[in-house]
């Protein structure tokens, strides 16, 4: 009984602590876009065929003062859960865009875009007047949604959907096959774009045919007319076989890790951008 007590005690002592460690993370996240601790990466995309860059994903860093560089895995779920998600996306967005009308034409920029953000009333809104303000044009900004969004589809999903491909924006859909019914969502809307998840590159050192996914994904985007992009890709032997299964772009380490805005023009001149 006494030994219970104690282990009860335990739990209740750990529960307080991760709970804390919550608040905190929270209370600094609240501060983090006023004192500017948002910093975005820009992670490459090579289209095969030209062997040439056609634009970046934008991916968040926080820099905070004690912790260091803390992880979108580490704090975008909990921004999500509290709604501060809009106000950090909607810094992403604008700042993506003031990047991106400094790059080469037609090079694009990818912000991924999570369910909360794409929730709100604002977000279209938004990207017209980042667009307005940057002077980017809407052909070259692209969102990039999972599954999460799409969970419930309702009509006013595909309405902001529709909404973004009206004014130009390109739809991506992200981590794709990695959740339950990723095929269904190819039917009810036509993105311009599948990102074929890391974990399927991985599996084509390895795994018996573990091309057999990229190669069927490949094939699928090819008959609905999509640019299929596999992420996550780290070595020349992937990359050879990613080709020879007939996708069109690659994104990964081998080409790039994720750079700050300011390395870009060291990059592009190095690897010419698409003319
Ligand atoms: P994601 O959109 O699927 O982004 C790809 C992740 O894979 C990035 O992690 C990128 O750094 C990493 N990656 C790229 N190439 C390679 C590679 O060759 N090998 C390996 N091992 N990893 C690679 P990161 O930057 O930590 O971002 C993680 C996730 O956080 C993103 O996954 C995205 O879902 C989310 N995220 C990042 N920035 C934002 C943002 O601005 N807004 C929202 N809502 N979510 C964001
Ligand atoms: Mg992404
Ligand atoms: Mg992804
Ligand atoms: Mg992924």
């Amino acid at each position: 009984k006494l030994d219970g007590r104690a282990t009860y005690r335990f739990f209740q002592l750990e529960m307080d602590d991760r709970m804390q460690a919550r608040r905190r993370l929270e209370l600094d996240m609240r501060q983090a876009l006023a004192r500017r601790e948002f910093q975005l990466h820009y992670q490459p995309q090579l289209q095969l065929e030209s062997d040439r860059i056609i634009g970046c994903e934008a991916l968040i860093r926080w820099r905070h003062p004690d912790r260091g560089m803390v992880s979108p895995l580490d704090f975008i779920p909990l921004a999500e859960e509290i709604g501060l998600i809009v106000p950090i996306g909607e810094w992403v967005i604008r700042q993506a865009c003031r990047d991106a009308v400094t790059w080469p034409a037609p090079m694009s920029v990818a912000v991924n875009v999570s369910p909360a953000q794409f929730k709100s009333d604002r977000l279209v809104e938004t990207i017209i007047s980042a667009l307005a303000s940057s002077g980017l044009p809407a052909t070259r900004f692209e969102v990039e949604i999972t599954e999460g969004v799409l969970l419930q589809e309702s009509a006013k999903t595909l309405q902001t959907l529709h909404r973004l491909r009206e004014l130009g924006v390109r739809v991506s859909m992200d981590d794709f096959g990695t959740g339950y019914s990723s095929l269904s969502y190819l039917r009810s809307f036509p993105f311009d774009k599948i990102k074929i998840d890391r974990s399927f590159v991985k599996d084509l050192s390895g795994k018996p045919d573990g091309d057999a996914i990229i190669r069927a994904i490949a094939g699928l985007g090819k008959s609905l007319g999509m640019t299929t992009i596999a992420e996550g890709v780290e070595t020349a032997e992937q990359m050879q076989r990613i080709r020879a299964e007939g996708c069109t772009d690659v994104q990964g380490y081998l080409i790039s890790k994720p750079v700050p805005a300011e390395d870009l023009p060291t990059f592009f001149a190095s690897h010419p951008p698409q003319a």
